[in-house]
């Protein structure tokens, strides 16, 4: 059931250009329709050939940038040794540089869910004039650290930070999506900004027909006071998880490509729109 629901919302036009795109179309469409043709041809005029995209339209403000964060990492389970060392998470605690993740009960592990949803996610955000920042570069490394990542955020004067992760409730019957944020906030960004972006994008994956969280948070937000990420930033900033790998259903969706797409789209939306209403 919930496939059929993911299946049904990738069709949402997140790489389709904003609305302004269509306008040279438009124009050209109301002058065949309104206005009467010289040549009073009764066949209709067939849409104007198609004319260059305006890609040299100067933007008028720099591009927006966004930070992505992949949960974990491929080579983390290797290295005990670093990925154990403490790191400041904020709120004067400390936790280990970073996690191993969880995976299925096939085995298909969290750090490579998280980095393919991120890639899809950050190619959609590319297409839609995103400047795009990860916090690592590729699957197969170690950490970085919580800390760290939350630094490649504020250093990058993101507009936003999405972290990407899916749990692993031992419970099966677990399932569903919540957007954690810092609270209580620790600076302005993570108050209204952070809220805003969490609730945004809350909003964007119900309506990409994913199940809110039935075993975290409420309404599938999740106010969350011990996540480093989020407690180190000065960015407006969220951890999206997407689901609970030990969840068959959620499990399925996860390990397929057309899942994570309709996860990506849903994260992509959820960015853009936050960004958009700036
Ligand atoms: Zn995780």
């Amino acid at each position: 059931m919930a496939l059929t629901l993911l299946s049904g919302c990738g069709g949402e036009p997140v790489a389709t250009p904003p609305a302004d795109t269509p306008e040279t179309t438009v124009i050209s469409q109301r002058m065949t329709s309104s206005v009467a043709p010289p040549e009073a041809s009764p066949v209709p005029t067939s849409p104007a050939p198609t004319s260059p995209v305006p890609t040299t339209t100067t933007p008028a403000a720099p591009p927006p940038v966004v930070v992505l964060d992949p949960g974990h990492n491929g080579a983390n389970a290797a290295h005990p040794g670093d990925i154990n060392r403490s790191v400041p998470a904020g709120r004067g605690r400390t936790k280990p540089c970073n996690t191993t993740g969880t995976a299925t009960n096939a085995g298909y592990p969290e750090h490579a869910f998280a980095w393919d949803v991120a890639v899809r996610v950050r190619d959609l955000l590319t297409a839609n004039g995103v400047q795009v920042v990860m916090t690592r570069p590729d699957d197969n490394g170690v950490g970085p650290c919580v800390d760290r990542r939350a630094a490649i955020g504020n250093s990058s004067g993101a507009a936003a930070v999405v972290s990407i992760h899916a749990d692993g409730s031992t419970d099966p019957s677990a399932h569903g999506f919540h957007v954690a944020y810092s609270s209580p906030p620790l600076n302005e960004a993570q108050g209204e900004p952070a809220l805003k972006l969490a609730t945004t994008m809350r909003d964007k994956l119900r309506l990409a027909g994913l199940p809110t969280s039935t075993y975290i948070g409420s309404d599938g937000l999740s106010p969350r006071d011990d996540l480093a990420g989020l407690n180190l930033s000065e960015r407006p900033a969220v951890l999206v998880e997407c689901g609970n790998m030990r969840n068959s259903t959620e499990a399925a969706a996860f390990s397929s490509p057309e899942g994570r797409q309709s996860y990506a789209e849903a994260i992509a939306g959820g960015i853009l729109s936050y960004v958009r209403a700036g």
